[in-house]
């Protein structure tokens, strides 16, 4: 197995749960492929008139317990396997939160940073043009991921509803509000990692108020996650970091000052007032917490031993590999795993698609306290399971998934 390969490591964790589950092996053979993939080109008319053909994918992995969902992102490095990877992640996400939907996952290999807003408005309906027949309120629903936003949506959604000829806000989620959007979902995905942190904290024996925190990245996921770790829990984040490197106060950082200097500089790096930190020296901080908001494989199986953090949340899907897991599993780190953790943003997504299908539209503290008990009631599942089985929280959680997953597939005939 390669490290660095997501979809092996997505297979080697169902493996893994296969095994203490006794799985029959053509239930784990089944499970062990996505049942549809797309490959196709987009051709863009880019701004100096020439056209450039971009590659995307969009992946169903498993729709046994419902329409498949799951975010699109416009990624450089953006692969076929990190896809299925994601599309794996979003059935067993799906599933560990009760919600009625299977897994998916789209991608297109760009670079939204060099794109204009025409291309990337282009792109953004070329992609769906390529992909409008396989998705759908019944079908399949995508949502934003990685460098696509709001804006990407409501371009996708109006592609979809001029090419179907109706309104189409259910074809897609984390829409703007005005455009069949739910409150809450802009920092869905944060608020859920902090509600399962908030009762992790009772099983590690930690104190919120003032505990120490680390956040890798500060994109969507970990800008949101500064912000509300202070607000909802009364946490100190003491360091931060994005893809130019790391700051550090040992006091805290005044996350306000870090937001105007990423806005302002594109990087939180010279940030007043904090010492630059390497983001191998983020990681390895003597914190309480350490959040990993950034990309896969942050956690290896070199630095593993080196965590320092209590509590290790993984907003990030695929954040750590299964050696590294091993390692923290060793050392005492208790793990709240990336598709618990980050399973805030598609529980309100799921939000926005019964309230677009009722075209009843919630308030913010409806969907804050659905999402409270949501997050807190999958937290306490796996971490039952997990002192049931003697596992891990990663192992705990893919038990419960699964078996909700393959007890469907029984019931529907298929295997
Ligand atoms: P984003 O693109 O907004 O942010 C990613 C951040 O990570 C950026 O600040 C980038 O500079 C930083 N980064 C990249 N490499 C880094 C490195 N080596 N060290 C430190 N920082 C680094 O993306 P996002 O939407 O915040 O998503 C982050 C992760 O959370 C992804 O794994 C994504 O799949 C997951 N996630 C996001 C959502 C969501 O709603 N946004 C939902 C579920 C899961």
């Amino acid at each position: 197995m390669t490290e660095e390969n997501p979809f092996e490591i997505a297979l080697k964790q169902l493996d893994d749960c296969a095994e203490i589950l006794k799985l029959d092996h053509d239930i784990h053979e089944t499970l062990r492929h996505p049942m549809r993939e797309l490959h196709v080109t987009i051709p863009v008319r880019m701004d100096n008139g020439k056209t450039r053909v971009f590659q995307g994918f969009r992946v169903q992995y498993n729709n046994a317990r419902g329409p498949t969902k799951g975010g699109i992102r416009f990624h450089p490095q953006e692969t076929i396997d990190t896809v299925r990877a994601l599309a794996a992640w979003m059935t067993w996400k799906c599933s560990l939160l009760d919600l009625p939907l299977g897994g998916g996952k789209g991608g297109v290999i760009c670079n939204p940073k060099e794109l204009s807003v025409g291309e990337l408005e282009r792109l953004s309906r070329g992609y769906i043009k390529e992909i409008w027949e396989f998705i759908g309120p019944n079908k399949d629903v995508p949502a934003p991921d990685v460098y696509t936003t709001a804006q990407t949506m409501a371009w996708m959604m109006d592609e979809y509803s001029k090419i179907t000829g109706s309104n189409g806000f259910s074809c897609i989620t984390g829409k703007p509000i005005c455009a069949g959007g739910s409150c809450g979902r802009d920092d869905a995905t944060a608020r859920g990692g902090m509600y399962t942190i908030r009762e992790a904290a009772k099983e590690a024996g930690i104190n919120l108020k003032n505990a120490t925190v680390a956040i890798q990245g500060y994109g969507n996921a970990g800008r949101h996650a500064a912000f509300l770790c202070k607000e909802l829990l009364g946490a100190n984040v003491v360091a931060v970091s994005d893809s130019k490197g790391g700051i550090y106060n040992k006091n805290g950082l005044t996350i306000e000052n870090v937001c105007a200097c990423k806005a302002e500089t594109g990087s939180v790096v010279n940030s007043p007032d904090t010492q630059a930190i390497s983001n191998n020296e983020l990681l390895e901080l003597d914190v309480d917490i350490l959040i990993a908001a950034a990309l896969e494989n942050a956690i290896t199986k070199d630095n593993a031993s080196k965590i320092k953090a209590k509590i290790l949340a993984e907003l990030a899907n695929g954040s750590t590999t299964p050696e590294a897991d091993a390692i923290l599993y060793e050392n005492g780190v208790h793990v709240i795993p990336d598709f618990l953790c980050n399973a805030g943003g598609v529980t309100v997504s799921y939000f926005e698609m019964v309230q677009n299908a009722s075209m009843y539209y919630w308030n913010l503290e409806e969907v804050h306290e659905r999402l409270a008990h949501k997050m807190s009631s999958a937290y306490y599942t796996v971490l039952d399971t997990a002192k049931k089985y003697n596992v891990n929280m990663r192992k705990a959680a893919y038990v419960v998934a699964v078996n909700r997953v393959v007890e469907t597939m029984k019931l529907r005939g298929w295997i």
